[in-house]
């Protein structure tokens, strides 16, 4: 399976196969499991997981990679050959909630977990690997530099935890970035629960469009000054010293006054 790496599909093979052992140890997979992998390539964590006998559905956009996968897996495994951004995860429910895991390319990786998260399908969990700043963002608290919309968003439907760094020689090509392994469980309760996730988008956009704004001055188009200070927000703050459940009551007071 030694087709070129095509760069506009972020095609960055896994060979070093320490680093592939860790990350099947770190996903675990039995027999019980339904695996999905986004992008398998040319199989570096599909050989294993096959192998411990769980269901398994690739999804894979190269058509090239999708044959040679075809060729290698005729029967036991399901291959989608398609855009996972096009993918209607709702044809995967099934019992127990399906495992996701992928090297994923790191052009698509914030759309996709918008997409996954917003599905509505009940996921066991996802194991990714990410950019590595890409990581830090996710697991950012209030009050630090990578804190934001994908902070906020992926700890809202998930318990982020970051496993491990993955350095750009355990890949060909080699990325010019360093990567990490991040587990992500879905939360089976979400306290305070988002009444309107489009508003809470709009919201943290136009928050995080002026992050050296002061609270007031960035979110002034959503909400007034008396609106933010009957909340008890603090006017003064910036968007990112405030935390998820803050911007949370802040979208369901602009949903409730729209109706
Ligand atoms: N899992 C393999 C590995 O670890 O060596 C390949 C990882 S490579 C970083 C990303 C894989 O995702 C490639 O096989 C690429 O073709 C595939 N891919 C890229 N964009 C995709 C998309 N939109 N939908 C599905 N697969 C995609």
């Amino acid at each position: 399976m030694n087709t070129r790496a095509r760069k506009r599909f972020g095609q960055n093979f896994l060979t070093d196969p320490g680093i592939i052992d860790q990350i099947i140890t770190a996903i675990n997979p039995g027999p019980d499991d339904h695996i999905l992998e986004i992008g398998p390539g040319r199989g570096a964590l599909t050989e294993q997981l096959s192998r411990s006998g769980c269901r398994l559905t690739l999804i894979e956009i190269d058509r090239d990679l999708v044959a040679s996968l075809q060729h290698k897996y005729p029967q036991d495994v399901t291959i989608h050959s398609q855009d996972v951004l096009k993918f209607d995860f709702t044809l995967l429910a099934s019992s127990p909630p399906i495992r996701v895991v992928g090297n994923l390319p790191y052009n698509i990786s914030t759309p996709l977990l918008f997409r996954l998260f917003a599905s509505g399908t009940t996921f066991r969990d996802f194991t990714f690997m990410l950019q590595l700043e890409v990581v830090k963002r996710i697991v950012a608290e209030p009050s630090t530099s990578g804190y934001g919309r994908l902070s906020i968003m992926s700890q809202y439907f998930c318990d982020p935890e970051m496993l491990f760094e993955v350095p750009p020689t355990a890949f060909t090509p080699a990325p010019k970035v360093n990567s990490a392994i991040i587990r992500l469980t879905p939360r089976m309760t979400r306290n305070p629960t988002v009444k309107n996730l489009d508003v809470l988008e709009h919201l943290l956009i136009t928050a995080f469009s002026k992050r050296r704004k002061t609270v007031r001055n960035a979110m002034s188009s959503c909400l007034s000054q008396e609106e933010l200070l009957f909340l008890n927000i603090d006017t003064k703050a910036r968007p990112e010293n405030l935390t998820p459940a803050e911007f949370i009551h802040c979208a369901n007071f602009i949903s409730t006054r729209e109706g």
